[in-house]
């Protein structure tokens, strides 16, 4: 953590909560700047990661500010700076600092920076908490209803909490995205792309989904006190035990890079199937790790394990079972499967 993702986080205002894609959110205090009325519905909302990016987005007034490590201080980013009552004298020593870093840090101009284009979300995607306030309220249209309701049942036939993840919702018809479940995908608090799970029963594809090549699952969740992070392949899986997902079973040059820059021991729990045993091949080849729960037969991944033993127990029956040698790996494969 540098001084100023530091000095920033500790000077946010103290009514605040993180919500589970990692926004820590907050009543934002530029909206009054900018011709709107004071926000009382925690809409101001910042994110932080790994490589020290700082990005604040308010959903109220619109403003946006982010501060990338080796690079200036933006006019914007002083500016929330102020509205979050850090003193003048101390913004502008950050800014002499964040010069500093830009000049003289080679480190940061060799690195090469990868970063996602923001994609749209759907026409009329909504946060699944406001849907579920006019849902409880009786607000929405007979099919909006029917399909709120449709989409709670297969939430809770999973075992995931609405809750779980910043989950939202679209009643456009385009592919059938009014039959899905939204999982925005952020990269340093942009939406870049999005899967749409299908809720009902239905022949159509399961998912949906537009993203980048490249892009990996839940970084920005990262819970940055674990010294290990875990892979996995479905979305369902890396929201249920906060790791990563890929997003398939194949694991390409910049994901590698990516799960590689965390800097941590990198756990790859692969599904039950044909397609895992690439993964694994994968793993040893980066020297990364490879858990092998034991869990019984049905249970093909993690989101399945969640749903059957709960999170503690399934994060615990990974950690137990996880082995770093290629030579271990080989021999549990083997038993495994
Ligand atoms: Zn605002």
């Amino acid at each position: 953590m540098n001084l100023i993702q530091n000095t920033i986080l500790t000077s946010l205002p103290a009514n605040r909560k993180k919500t589970p894609s990692g926004w820590i959110s907050f009543n934002a205090p530029c909206c009054v700047y900018n011709g709107e009325t004071a926000d009382k519905k925690k809409r101001g909302g910042l994110m932080t990661s790994a490589d020290g990016t700082v990005s604040y987005h308010c959903f109220n007034c619109g403003f946006k500010a982010s501060y990338v490590i080796g690079r200036k201080l933006t006019f914007k980013m002083r500016q929330f700076m102020g509205y979050i009552g850090i003193p003048d004298d101390t913004i502008k020593k950050l800014a002499i600092e964040a010069l500093r870093e830009e000049e003289s840090d080679i480190k940061y101009e060799k690195k090469k920076f990868i970063t996602f284009n923001r994609k749209n979300l759907p026409n009329n995607t909504k946060p699944l908490a406001t849907w579920l306030e006019k849902y409880t309220t009786g607000t929405l249209s007979d099919t909006e209803q029917k399909s709120i309701d449709n989409m709670l049942t297969y939430l809770s036939s999973r075992g995931i909490g609405p809750d779980w993840y910043d989950f939202m919702y679209s009643s456009s018809k385009v592919w059938d995205v009014h039959q899905r479940l939204l999982i925005p995908f952020y990269w340093k608090g942009d939406v870049v792309g999005f899967t749409g799970r299908m809720f009902e029963e239905s022949e159509g594809v399961k998912y949906y989904t537009d993203v980048w090549p490249g892009y990996v699952f839940n970084m920005d969740a990262q819970d940055w006190t674990r010294k290990f992070v875990l892979v996995t392949e479905g979305p369902f899986d890396a929201i249920t035990v906060s790791g990563v997902s890929i997003l398939g079973s194949e694991i390409n040059d910049t994901q590698r890079e990516l799960i590689d820059g965390l800097g941590r021991q990198v756990i790859v729990v692969p599904d039950r199937d044909a397609p895992g045993e690439k993964l694994i091949n994968q793993a040893t080849e980066f020297g990364w790790s490879v858990a092998f729960p034991q869990w019984e037969d049905g249970v093909d991944d993690v989101a399945d394990a969640v749903l059957k033993y709960g999170r503690l127990f399934t994060i615990q029956s990974i950690l137990k079972t996880t082995e770093s040698s290629k030579l271990k790996i080989d021999l549990k494969r083997k038993m495994y499967g």
